[in-house]
């Protein structure tokens, strides 16, 4: 006991005290630590141990890595008031897994004994405090030791401050209240986005949001936040959440980057690079669960870091590729890494301490948080931009052809109108010629009358339909008397005259187009008469010979008696190709009229008669 007493006057230290008015002061370089490396030794052993074993810890933070073994940190907080004063030694690092603290009074008596860290539920802590708070009373000009035994597989640190315990509780609600609106906010974002991902599927939300939850789970562990509120018995989950997070973090942040940037496209080297960071933080969530704290931390520390400066130089670069969302992402990550920059030159001293650098890695998160957000919004924005245009064109593109197509089927329609037309006109040019050719080909061209060719074929046609429809068919044969002398007489152009007259005759007596008249050959005619009895076709008959008779043809100063002999036939024809032995007969009976005397019509089983 003497040896102890000795030791602790070997501190030589005066002990750590809050003046009048004074709210908190740091201890971290009052204090005196010890490292054991063997994790042997027990309160009493180190408190046996000289005091030249305990180094004095003079800086103004306590940070000593990845270690796992025992530290040991001793210091002495007095009062120098004339009241009890009611103070807290506050240990504001909450991921420290063993925490033992001894207080003790004077002949190193143990006054108080806890047990802290976050590998105890978290009930078991004597102040139910996120960080790990020690309550101290001390009467007036009393005096304690507070000894701690730290023991942690993350680094090793221990920010240490002595408060006036009202001060404390006065600070801390807003504080609280800080975080709760941060934290608050933050949730808000991660919630908003959820809908929006549901509702728009883009998966760049997905990526957000898991992103945003995993930094926030992050960050509110570290605070020791999730383990007093959300999980408070998992104390094994309490360090693992660490590396999961972050790790999820990193993945998301980095899956999110290789979409919203468009790395795949434009910079497919670097897709790799990232690609890569992405599988091996993936990788580290699952390996958690069966590795440990200690193992992973630092490789997975070393990632993120390296993660971070690759998706921001990804930023950075197209952005000056010209890419224009990528200037808000290139903003939000920048301001993330900026607030973590702050926030370490303050811990280091090289700024300032205030609210500013105290908060900046809140206040660069939030910044982060919310320009991602409005990068997204953007992004999509965009591209909705471009999708209109492009429907815009397409839609152009597709009147425009709508329009030619139109065009080219009036155009069309128009030269098909136009040829019709002119086939329509060629046809009927053709057949007026047709006609004309006809006429021309069926006409004598002496008398104007039919000529032979068309008589037959007209006879034909008739002896068929009179036939069928067992009806009477006439035919007349006519022939000019005496033509060969009046041709002698007065020449072969007078003749021709006669011959003309004679067919004028013949067409005014006519009953045409029913009836066929037609020159026959030389100075015979012929007339073809449908639906006419024997008796009919004999009156016709005779009134054309009388015509004829009664006809002035004059030669010169000489009227010439130009008369005619007709030989009549009619009856129903027997058969369809009855049309030669109807003319045969009524040929027959032209040579009766002839022999009869000349001038006359004869019939069957008639004799001729002169009118
Ligand atoms: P018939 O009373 O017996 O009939 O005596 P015909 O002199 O008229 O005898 P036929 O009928 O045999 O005479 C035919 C004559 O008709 C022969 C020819 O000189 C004359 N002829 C035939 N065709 C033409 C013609 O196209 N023009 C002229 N001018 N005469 C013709
Ligand atoms: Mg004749
Ligand atoms: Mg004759």
């Amino acid at each position: 006991m003497l040896l102890i007493m000795l030791a602790w006057q070997g501190v030589g230290r005066a002990a750590v005290v809050l003046e009048p008015g004074q709210s908190s002061r740091p201890i971290t370089s009052d204090m005196q630590y010890l490292h054991d490396e063997t994790r042997q030794q027990g309160l009493d052993d180190v408190l046996r141990l000289p005091g030249s074993a305990w180094q004095q810890n003079d800086s103004d933070s306590f940070s000593h890595g990845y270690t796992n073994d025992n530290w040991w940190l001793r210091f002495a907080v007095g009062n120098t008031g004339a009241q009890t004063s009611r103070l807290l030694v506050e240990l504001a690092y909450p991921v420290l897994d063993e925490v033992e603290v001894w207080v003790l009074g004077s002949n190193n008596r143990v006054d108080a004994h806890y047990r802290l860290g976050d590998k105890q539920p978290f009930h078991e802590r004597i102040l139910q405090h996120r960080f790990f708070l020690i309550p101290l009373e001390l009467p007036p000009a009393g005096e304690h030791m507070v000894v701690l035994r730290l023991k942690t597989t993350s680094s090793m640190q221990a920010p240490l401050t002595l408060w006036n315990e009202r001060d404390y509780h006065e600070r801390d609600q807003r504080v609280l209240l800080a975080e709760g609106l941060f934290f608050g906010g933050m949730g808000l974002m991660v919630l908003y986005s959820i809908f929006v991902f549901v509702a728009l599927r883009d998966r760049l939300y997905f990526y957000y949001v898991l992103f945003v939850f995993s930094l926030l789970v992050f960050l509110a562990s570290l605070k020791g936040l999730s383990f007093q509120f959300f999980w408070p018995q998992a104390t094994q989950w309490n360090d693992r959440v660490l590396i999961v997070t972050l790790a999820s973090m990193m993945a998301s942040g980095g899956l999110f980057t290789i979409r919203f940037l468009r790395i795949r496209e434009y910079m497919p080297r670097f897709f790799w690079l990232t690609l890569g960071l992405v599988v091996m933080t993936s990788l580290t969530v699952v390996l958690a669960f069966f590795m440990s704290y200690g193992q992973l931390m630092q490789p997975l520390i070393v990632t993120a870091a390296l993660s971070c400066l690759v998706l921001l130089g990804g930023g950075v670069w197209r952005w000056r590729q010209g890419d224009r969302s990528a200037r808000f992402y290139t903003i939000a990550w920048g301001s993330m890494l900026l607030g973590g920059v702050v926030l370490a030159l303050n811990k280091f001293q090289l700024l300032p301490q205030n609210f500013l650098t105290e908060n900046a890695m809140q206040m660069g998160v939030a910044a982060e948080v919310i320009l991602l957000s409005l990068a997204i919004v953007d992004r999509i924005n965009e591209e909705r931009r471009q999708r209109f245009r492009a429907q815009q064109n397409i839609l152009a593109s597709e009147r425009r052809a709508h329009e030619a197509q139109y065009k080219a089927l009036v155009a069309e329609r128009e030269a098909n109108e136009l040829l019709e037309q002119r086939v329509h006109e060629r046809t009927e040019a053709l057949q007026i010629a047709n006609r004309k050719l006809e006429e021309l080909s069926t006409s004598d061209q002496l008398t104007g009358l039919r000529n032979r060719r068309y008589l037959d074929r007209a006879l034909q046609e008739e002896c068929c339909r009179c036939q069928r429809y067992q009806h009477p068919l006439a035919v007349l044969l006519l022939d000019i008397d005496h033509f060969k002398r009046f041709n002698d007489e007065f020449g072969h152009d007078v003749g021709d005259e006669c011959l003309r007259r004679v067919g004028a005759v013949l067409a005014m007596e006519m009953r045409t187009p029913i009836d066929h008249v037609a020159r026959y050959g030389g100075e015979e005619f012929c007339v073809v008469m449908p639906e006419t009895e024997l008796e009919g076709a004999r009156i016709v008959a005779e009134r054309i010979r009388s015509a004829v008779e009664s006809m002035r043809f004059t030669v010169g100063d000489r009227v010439v008696p130009v008369t005619v002999s007709i030989g009549v036939a009619s009856m129903v024809p027997p058969d369809e190709d009855y049309s030669r032995e109807m003319l045969k007969k009524a040929d027959v009976m032209l040579y009766e009229a002839k022999a009869a005397g000349r001038n006359c019509v004869m019939t069957p089983g008639r004799s001729g008669n002169r009118a």
